[in-house]
């Protein structure tokens, strides 16, 4: 466990411990407050996948295909940031790994046969290239975290953003040719018009979300204080549609993994969980 704490320190901008990876957002943690990632220093998580694995819920137009399709097409806002699903579905996103928890959440989701969304770190993936491999080989969506989540990164030049999301989409490809990356999360929500629409010309949406159990907030809540945190929030502010937001790496994940224990099955319960469309 801390070696993978050491490991993705040194993926903060700052080199600072991982709790700062996320430190400067705001203590808010409603999916509302979060949702705007703007000035908000905030993590991000990874989302969805491709088809709906759970029940439709409502019957109505969750039909895998259907659901998938409507997503594709939904990324929303003005500002070109997809915050939703733009189905009926839910999407599960997890950021700032591979981490050293990894499997034991793939191995969470393959039992409840949930398909998500990972949004990853370039130096993570080159920390843990087999555990990008089995994300994919469970048909979960990849989404572009930068390559060592520098949160500031939005500020800087479109070339500096383009070579780091480039660099991070080349190291993927290394580890899993071909795969399909088709979303981009900025580094805490701190989405730019130049980073958004850099990504965009790389092919990838940028994906924020609407649900933020603050999971990184460690220096506000730990252990099971955490745990049932993590639990209230998700539980409190899904809806159809939302795109939860948490994490598989980037610190000691012990406390969100003890969450979704006890949340996939009642999500999977109450929604369609899908994975975002590539
Ligand atoms: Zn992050």
């Amino acid at each position: 466990m801390s070696a993978v704490v050491l490991t993705l320190a040194g993926c903060g901008t700052t080199g600072a411990s991982t709790a700062s990876w996320h430190g400067a957002a705001s203590s808010a943690a409603s999916p509302a407050a979060s949702s705007d990632g703007g000035g908000q220093a905030r993590p991000i998580s990874d989302s969805t996948a491709q088809a709906a694995t759970g029940k439709p819920s409502a019957s109505a137009s969750a039909s895998p295909s259907t659901s998938a399709s409507a997503a594709a097409s939904a990324p929303a806002s003005s500002d070109g940031i997809m915050r939703q699903t733009g189905g009926p579905g839910v999407a599960l996103t997890f950021d700032d790994g591979p981490s050293a928890d990894t499997p034991r959440l793939l191995a969470m989701l393959r039992e409840h046969n949930i398909k998500a969304t990972f949004c990853v770190v370039g130096v993570a993936v080159q920390e843990f290239p087999q555990y990008l491999k089995e994300i994919v080989k469970d048909g979960h969506t990849l989404c572009n975290h930068t390559w060592k989540h520098d949160e500031k990164l939005g500020k800087k030049s479109a070339d500096t953003i383009r070579a780091d999301l480039q660099r991070t989409n080349d190291e993927i490809l290394k580890v899993v040719p071909g795969a399909q990356i088709k979303y981009f999360r900025h580094p805490a929500g701190n989405f730019t018009p130049t980073a958004v629409k850099v990504a965009s010309e790389l092919g990838m949406v940028s994906l924020g979300w609407t649900v933020d159990p603050s999971d990184w907030n460690v220096k506000k809540w730990s252990g099971a204080q955490m745990t049932q945190h993590i639990i209230t929030t998700v539980r409190n502010n899904t809806k159809p549609g939302a795109v939860i937001l948490s994490h598989d790496g980037g610190g000691d994940r012990s406390a969100t993994l003890a969450a979704y224990k006890t949340l996939l099955p009642e999500l999977k319960q109450q929604y369609s969980l899908v994975a975002l469309p590539v």
